[in-house]
């Protein structure tokens, strides 16, 4: 008999009041893109509230687990800023917040659930009775329903392996509400008896969910749009337990393109592919919001959002019902916007060690470096390439000093850099007021544009023709003797080109 005391004492614990919600990822070793965008909408929900984010661990499907998974979970929610209020390492008022360790109450719950008559124990050897087994998708009559409670006990006691089955009934419809999808109804007789309780004790996500979600008091369930097929029965086993339901918020699907989910089996990135691509959390967070959500009235052209701002703007009326397609490019876009937004100190720290990837140079100042870049670099990665002149002169071809646009030709840059050498030479100081000043006089001197004068220098600086930063710049980070020499080397490559 199902202890109905120890129940009463559980109903007792649960919190209520104002909105709860949780994130409820299984500890599979990396967060893709679509568990990232659950756990933002579920945090924002809750935040937007005022009421609590739980972190909870689903961990039930043991031929899945992944050593230090866990550990990815808290890094990223803690990257994004998603604090949890409640969860395995802060506790709470229903801990345990890890299913594993709450296995002793699926198996109460699911042995009460029999007595109420939704479910039955199942001693078949049908192919969903063990762990990883399919479902099949019309399930024959099962054999085991009709059994009476003293048979079933009877085989129990003998020590025969059983499951606990979900009793649906055969006839009639189901229909659940939900925020984003709206009513849904489905035949019951298109849904099987599904697992609840394994042979090894341990209950199926089908099952841990709606007992989890109950004794956690979860006001909001927020997850993917791949569960939705699953709610009639979530449903039924609320009803089943007498239960209310909470507020089902199913997110429609994110897409590589039109016809593909992303997924991390056809090497789509996740979250951590997305920092070492090169990626901020901010911008990550701030575009993952936005794949399906959209900010509406005054807000609605809105595409920068503050955590601030997502939290007093996020409502679920702004998700949609379409799959979102991720878009790289629009990423990017995303990710230069905040580059550039930087306060400048912080770029210099985050772009640092990319930075030394390439300049090993300690002479060379990372912060000036940083400064050349911040405007000009969309993702992270990019930073060694355009700095790769800085530690040695690459090889060139004397056709670089040639650009229309400037007007130079190989003469003319020859000449500029003749005239302009000694006067680098004798600066006193190299800053670069002064080296800017040098330049623009000898191009007034000549009656020239500044560009014609300014080329051949950033040339015979860096040997490229796109760099970040122009001559003046460069001059300033490589210091007078590197210049002077760098030029010394143009001349003669020029010389050699006559
Ligand atoms: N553990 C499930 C997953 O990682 C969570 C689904 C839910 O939030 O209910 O997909």
């Amino acid at each position: 008999m199902a202890d109905l005391n120890w129940i009463m004492e559980q109903e007792a614990k649960i919190p209520r009041g104002g909105v709860r919600t949780r994130f409820a990822p299984s500890p599979t070793g990396y967060m893709h893109v679509g568990n990232l965008r659950t756990a933002l909408y579920t945090w924002l929900i809750a935040r937007h509230a005022g009421g609590t984010f739980i972190l909870r661990i689903e961990d039930t499907d043991q031929n899945r687990q992944v050593e230090g998974a866990v550990d990815v979970i808290y890094k990223t929610l803690a990257e994004c800023g998603l604090d949890h209020d409640e969860g395995p390492d802060v506790g709470g008022p229903v801990a345990p917040y890890i299913q594993t360790e709450r296995r002793g109450f699926y198996q109460k719950y699911a042995e009460w659930l029999v007595e109420r008559g939704h479910a039955y124990y199942c001693f078949c050897d049908r192919a969903d009775s063990v762990e990883g087994g399919a479902f099949s998708e019309t399930p024959p009559t099962d054999p085991c329903r009709a059994l009476t409670p003293e048979e079933a006990d009877a085989r129990r006691a003998a020590g025969e392996p059983y499951v606990i089955r979900q009793r649906i009934p055969r006839e009639g419809t189901t229909t659940f509400h939900d925020e984003v999808f709206g009513n849904i109804t489905v035949e019951n007789a298109t849904l099987d008896d599904q697992v609840l309780l394994k042979q090894d004790g341990l209950p199926t996500y089908n099952f841990a969910n709606v007992v989890d979600d109950h004794m956690m008091g979860i006001t909001h369930v927020v997850r993917g749009s791949e569960y939705l097929s699953s709610a009639p029965k979530y449903n039924l086993l609320y009803e089943g337990f007498g239960w209310p339901i909470p507020r089902y918020v199913h997110c429609p699907a994110v897409m590589r393109d039109q016809h593909n989910k992303m997924s991390k089996r056809h090497v789509d990135p996740s979250y951590e592919d997305l920092i070492a691509q090169g990626y901020l959390t901010d911008a990550v967070v701030n575009y993952v919001v936005l794949l399906g959500w959209s900010p509406r009235r005054e807000i609605a052209e809105q595409e920068i959002f503050s955590r601030e701002e997502l939290i007093s703007a996020f409502d679920l009326g702004g998700i949609s019902k379409s799959p979102a397609i991720f878009d790289m490019e629009k990423l990017r876009h995303f990710n230069s916007a905040y580059i550039r937004a930087m306060p400048p100190e912080r770029f210099a720290a985050v772009a640092e060690p990319y930075i030394r990837q390439a300049v090993k140079n300690p002479a060379y100042d990372a912060g000036a470096l940083a400064a050349l870049l911040q405007q000009r670099t969309e993702v992270l990665t990019e930073i060694p390439e355009k700095l790769d002149f800085f530690d040695a002169l690459p090889d060139y071809d004397a056709a670089l000093f040639v650009h229309k646009k400037s007007r130079t030709d190989l003469p003319g840059s020859l000449e500029t850099l003749r005239a302009l050498a000694p006067r680098f030479a004798a600066l006193p100081g190299w800053d670069a007021d002064a080296l800017s000043q040098t330049m623009c006089d000898y191009a007034s001197e000549c009656g020239c544009k500044n560009a014609k004068i300014m080329w051949p220098v950033r040339i015979a600086l860096s040997g490229k023709a796109v760099t970040p930063g122009g001559a003046v710049e460069i001059a300033h980070i490589l210091g007078q003797e590197e210049s002077l020499s760098r030029i010394a080397r143009g001349i003669e490559k020029l010389e050699g080109a006559q």
